[in-house]
């Protein structure tokens, strides 16, 4: 089985975002991370947080980043929550890595979605 963790494509979409190749709506940024509204939303709000480094899944990230780009990512989940007001009614994260998940973009990134009820995630 071939191992994707290491395999970082440093011309993902992601990645142009962070250097600023291409726009993103920016609603939180911090040291490690950087949230942004998706491009085609699922929900009437649908936000992706990245971490700045080059990880492609929570494996990956977990294995080799530092302490504090860990709590960064995490602080910039909860602080965009927060910004977005979705702290009150709740909302989903979601994460997909590899194949079976249909990841699109192989950089590590957490999907907020919220501002409406969003049903059951597993039925
Ligand atoms: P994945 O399927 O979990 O990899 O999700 C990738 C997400 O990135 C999808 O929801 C896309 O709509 C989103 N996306 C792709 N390109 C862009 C972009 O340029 N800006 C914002 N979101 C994007």
């Amino acid at each position: 089985m071939t191992d994707t963790a290491v395999s970082y494509d440093p011309d993902n979409i992601f990645a142009k975002i962070l250097r600023g190749e291409i726009p993103c709506n920016k609603v939180f940024e911090n040291e490690h991370a950087l949230a942004f509204h998706d491009i085609n939303p699922q929900a009437p709000v649908h936000v992706l947080v990245i971490p700045k480094g080059e990880y492609v899944s929570p494996e990956d990230f977990t294995a080799r980043a530092s302490d504090a780009e860990i709590a960064g990512f995490m602080r910039a989940v909860g602080e965009t929550a927060r910004q977005l007001g979705l702290t009150a009614n709740g909302y989903r994260l979601l994460a997909n890595h590899g194949p079976d998940s249909r990841q699109e973009v192989a950089h590590l990134h957490v999907h907020i979605t919220g501002g409406r009820d969003l049903g059951r995630l597993l039925e």
